[in-house]
């Protein structure tokens, strides 16, 4: 049996923890043909275009060239079971935070920033020669249909562990095709060691940033005023952020259920606030603790922000201002 490791916009995370498999990874590629991986072989789209048939295609990354959307498609009429690995591939990930920004403004921004050597100009290359940059980001599953979604920046362990399983279940005969996302069908909260009593009683009692307060290492980060973004989050980790004591920032993608993360998070987080006291803050008072959240669409959207609702009207009104 084949299996393809290909690339859309990555970090490299993903392929690390590929690599974390340490000796699983021995057991998988004893039962698989590793037949296209840029980390292990410098893969490239005609090498792909070379390959008949393929039974795992994993798709790392976000559709941010038109080469990534090549990538993925082909990849998809090759493969029996397509897995989006990572918050890239399955929602975007963090390079979906450009949603927002056009193109032209991006390209600006980043040569306008470069901190790193300055590129001289017979070194820039001929935009007829790269790949062109989509208008915006895309996650895989806006592009294409995958079977397996892994979330997780990266996946975690627990995921991995699950996924070797799948690949060698599936190579015996003793596990079929199917649709999955990995994770457990409940939020982060499920599973956090500092879970109050009663999740539905959290009152926060303002908003803080984590400089701001004396934490305390077996209290619900909410109850101390700190943004978790535990009850939208898929649970599919050990909570490692939480046991570290640093509250949950979303990775694992939203929790069963949720359809937009940010806007489920927003509504949650303004009933929670302050809620014993709205009496006597009034609209005005929350507001004022809603102000102090830096940078709200990357603290809620900081990985589903491509496939979220507010990206699609964004995408409307850009439609709308170009035909102006
Ligand atoms: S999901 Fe995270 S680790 Fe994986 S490629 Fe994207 S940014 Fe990197
Ligand atoms: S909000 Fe965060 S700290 Fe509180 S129970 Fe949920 S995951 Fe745990
Ligand atoms: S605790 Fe949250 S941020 Fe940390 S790995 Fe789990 S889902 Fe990701």
């Amino acid at each position: 049996m084949k299996i393809a490791i290909v690339y859309g916009a990555i970090c490299g995370g993903c392929d690390v923890a590929i690599v974390n498999w340490g000796e699983k990874l021995i057991d998988i590629a004893k039962k698989y043909d590793i037949v296209y991986w840029n980390a292990a072989v410098d893969s490239k789209l005609e090498d792909l275009e070379k390959i008949d048939h393929i039974n795992i295609g994993i798709f790392m990354g976000s559709i941010r060239t038109d080469l990534h959307v090549k990538l993925a498609k082909l990849l998809r009429s090759k493969s029996d079971i397509i897995v989006a690995y990572g918050a890239c591939a399955s929602y975007g990930g963090v390079p979906g935070l450009a949603t927002l920004t056009r193109k032209e403004k991006l390209i600006k921004d980043l040569a306008s920033t470069i901190t790193t050597e300055k590129i001289e100009e017979e070194d820039i290359p001929d935009p007829a020669k790269i790949p062109e940059l989509l208008k915006t980001n895309y996650a895989l599953i806006q592009i294409i249909d995958p079977d397996i979604i892994i979330p997780g920046c990266p996946p975690s362990s627990v995921s991995n562990e699950e996924l070797a399983k799948f690949l060698l279940e599936y190579q015996e005969g003793t596990r079929l095709k199917e649709k999955i996302v990995f994770g457990e069908e409940n939020s982060l909260c499920s599973i956090c060691p500092r879970r109050p009593e009663d999740l539905h009683k959290i009152k926060m009692p303002g908003i803080y940033r984590l400089y701001e307060v004396k934490l305390d290492e077996n209290k619900c980060f909410l109850e101390q005023g700190i943004i978790c973004m535990g009850p939208a989050t898929r649970a599919a980790c050990k909570a490692p952020c939480i046991k570290n004591n640093h509250p949950c920032v979303g990775c694992m993608g939203p929790a069963p259920g949720v359809d937009d993360v940010g806007l489920k998070y927003i509504s949650s987080v303004a009933s929670l606030v302050m809620v014993d006291k709205e009496k006597e803050i009034l609209e005005e008072g929350l507001a004022k603790q809603l102000d102090k959240i830096v940078d709200p669409i990357g603290v809620f959207y900081k990985y589903t922000l491509s496939n979220s609702l507010i990206a699609k009207l964004a995408k409307k009104s850009n439609k709308r201002d170009e035909k102006k």
